[in-house]
């Protein structure tokens, strides 16, 4: 059997040929501990330091404001926890929001910290395109908001927020603003002079880079209480040795991913836009979800109504089409995703999901075959639900 066709870069991505060579160096040859005294480690200190600077060119900041983690998600955590805990010694304010359609590693943190560390939490719904709009933001920060969080793109439905306009509410009210960019640092604007945010979450392998490295940019004057505490690596807020390799290689693929930026929307844009209007038009009783023009250059999701979106998944997997549902659970788990229910779909549509993501390796013509594939299969997976 062939390899299946990948539709499946929301997820995770392949790491680029050019980025795994920039990486193999630090694993053997040059394998030092940045923070010891001796030659070695030195010039590890100098690939970190360089590696700290390309991040901090393309985000548009200081290199002393990009602080490395083991993943997006830990840069969520940290922007969490570490803000929480820092505005209520410094203020008093115990409020989180953050909008119902955020990645677990944002909602489940601002859960706990409300269950075990006395925060509340303010969810901020979104539209029925799955935004946070200024207005509905505007309307829920007070004085005791401790942080406001919400993410550039939404990774499982595709929809880009106006993240300057929020985070503009926020600074207009001295609220810290994070924002998570996992999903987003592919393809859009990661300048955050320009977002006008304090905190971004990066996550290398969703941009071509290796898994279990990220960032998170820390606007100086933040005054963030670590959540790993130790060593006093990345100015005392995340203690633990730096794995150089994996640095290299998110400092390697943000580069490129800001260098090619232009070249790959422009490749993946026109695909994306052919699979949403032929699904819309050749399956009945589908929906998109998500913004229909604010949206990744990627993404296409949709919802079917009367289908089990698990079960469609299998058929996909066996005629060699690897896709996903909205939802980051598992085969088998018989509820919905509360991001693609946060959009007022009832349950009928939001079991039958459906995302398929596009990138590097996406031809014109495995769009073709899922496009010829895909309607049939859509039946088969109402009928033998309900049949
Ligand atoms: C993938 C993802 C994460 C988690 O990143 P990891 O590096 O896998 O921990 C967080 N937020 C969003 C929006 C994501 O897409």
């Amino acid at each position: 059997m062939k390899s299946p066709v990948y539709f499946d870069y929301a997820a995770t991505t392949p790491v680029d040929p050019r980025v795994l060579e920039a990486m193999l160096p630090y694993f053997s040859e040059n394998f030092g501990n940045p923070s010891s005294v001796h030659r070695l480690g030195q010039r590890a200190e100098a690939v970190l330091e360089t590696a700290r600077e390309t991040i901090s060119s393309a985000l548009n900041c200081r290199a002393d404001e990009v602080i490395f983690t083991s993943c997006g998600s830990e840069s969520d955590n940290l922007a969490l926890r570490g803000t929480a805990f820092a505005q209520r010694e410094k203020t008093g304010a115990n409020w989180i929001l953050c909008s119902r359609a955020e990645h677990p590693a944002v909602s489940k943190t601002a859960m706990q910290l409300e269950k075990l560390h006395g925060f509340q939490v303010e969810w901020l719904d979104v539209d029925e395109t799955g935004m946070v709009t200024p207005a509905a933001l505007e309307k829920a920060v007070c004085d005791k908001t401790a942080l406001v969080s919400v993410m550039a793109a939404n990774n499982e439905f595709g929809t880009v927020n106006p993240i300057p306009e929020l985070a503009a509410i926020c600074r207009a009210q001295g609220i810290p603003f994070h924002s998570d960019a996992v999903q987003a640092a592919a393809y859009l604007d990661v300048n955050v002079q320009r977002l006008g945010v304090d905190l971004l979450s990066l996550g290398a392998h969703k941009f071509y880079g290796p898994k279990g490295v990220g960032a998170l940019y820390v606007r100086k004057g933040m005054g963030l209480i670590p959540h790993l505490t130790g060593g006093g690596q990345e100015f005392g807020l995340r203690a633990g040795t730096q794995n150089i390799p994996l640095i290299v290689g998110l400092a390697e693929s943000l580069r490129l991913a800001v260098a090619e930026r232009g070249a790959r929307t422009a490749h993946l844009r026109p695909l994306r836009d052919k699979i949403i209007g032929s699904v819309l038009e050749s399956v009945s009783g589908s929906r998109l979800t998500g913004h229909l023009e604010s949206r990744l250059p990627n993404h296409a999701s949709f919802v079917f109504k009367n289908a089990d979106g698990n079960l469609l998944l299998q058929l996909l997997d066996a005629t060699g089409f690897a896709c996903s549902s909205g939802s980051a659970c598992k085969t088998g788990n018989p509820e919905p995703s509360e991001a693609v229910t946060s959009l007022g779909f009832s349950r009928d549509w939001a079991l039958g999901s459906l995302r398929v993501t596009l990138g590097a390796s996406t031809a014109p013509a495995d769009v073709e075959n899922f496009l010829q594939t895909l309607p049939g299969l859509v039946e088969k997976a109402r009928v033998l639900k309900f049949g």
